[in-house]
């Protein structure tokens, strides 16, 4: 396993489902962690103090640019600054695009695209001056592919994708790498929220409209796992990861292969 001793990961939304899981495996390989989200901050820290790394969380909405600011502040003045950065916050809205909230719209964009751009800004510098880093984008299926309903999160999970693509190629020839992670389906809150749209819509039982979510779009008939996005991760941050760059990489049950 690769060895992260003294480095330090931030990973934006890490509070719960793939965002936490990602944070764990970092901290399983000895980095130090910065957690950001809104979810239980204790079972969170609890579970990253479990591995015996050190963790620290700052809630900055990754909407605003200056609380984004101020959490790189905390991470430098904690641990020295930021070696991995993993973005990694999200939210979801399904509406046809007509109907779309336009606030929604602003915060998809916001959260899943502007917030990788602050982050990114802030965190090369420091990679650069130290010829090392690794900054890894939780793109999505939906930065390959559209689904109708979707129109802001796949907009936001392109425009991620081609912000990865941009960033590795301007790192290209320095020891920084900069990778997108495409998953499908992951049964986190994010996603427990479409399965109960689909059960109450389709007046069918919650594990039906698991089933039905599912076999519309992943051909294995299973969810990807955190556990298996934080194996990716770690590949990344490892030599063997060192010459994959500006990849949209999918973990997807295959997905995307139709
Ligand atoms: P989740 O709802 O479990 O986690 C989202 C995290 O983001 C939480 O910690 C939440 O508090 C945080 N967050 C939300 N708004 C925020 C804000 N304004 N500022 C800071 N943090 C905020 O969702 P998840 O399924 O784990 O999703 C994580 C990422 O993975 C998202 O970018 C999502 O698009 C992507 N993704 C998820 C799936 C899936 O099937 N679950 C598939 C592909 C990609």
């Amino acid at each position: 396993m690769v060895n992260l001793q003294g480095k330090t990961a931030l990973v934006t939304g890490s509070t719960s489902g793939i965002g936490l899981g990602i944070a764990q495996s970092l901290a399983q390989a000895g980095a130090n962690i910065v957690l950001n989200g809104f979810g239980d901050v204790d079972a969170a820290l609890a579970a990253i103090a479990a591995t015996g790394a050190q963790a620290v969380h700052h809630p900055a909405d990754m909407r605003r640019p200056d609380e984004i600011e101020a959490m790189f502040a905390l991470a430098q003045a904690r641990f020295g600054g930021v070696d991995i950065l993993v973005n990694n916050a999200g939210i979801q809205h399904v509406s046809p695009v007509e109907d779309f909230p336009v606030q929604k719209w602003d915060d998809i964009i916001a959260i899943n695209l502007s917030s990788g751009f602050h982050t990114t800004r802030l965190a090369l510098p420091a990679m650069r001056a130290a010829n090392w880093g690794r900054i890894v984008n939780i793109a999505s299926v939906h930065g390959l592919v559209g689904s109708a309903g979707k129109s802001a999160y796949v907009a936001a999970k392109h425009g991620l994708v081609g912000l990865t693509k941009v960033t590795a190629l301007e790192t290209a020839a320095t020891g920084i790498t900069c990778n997108a992670i495409c998953p499908g389906f992951v049964l986190t809150p994010l996603v427990a929220a479409q399965i109960d749209a689909i059960a109450q819509r389709e007046n069918i039982s919650r594990d039906a409209a698991q089933a039905r979510l599912l076999s519309d779009k992943q051909p294995s008939g299973q969810f990807v796992t955190p556990e298996q996005l934080g194996g990716l991760v770690l590949m990344l941050c490892s030599p063997a990861g060192e010459q994959v760059r500006g990849a949209a990489w999918a973990m997807d049950g295959g997905w995307t292969a139709q």
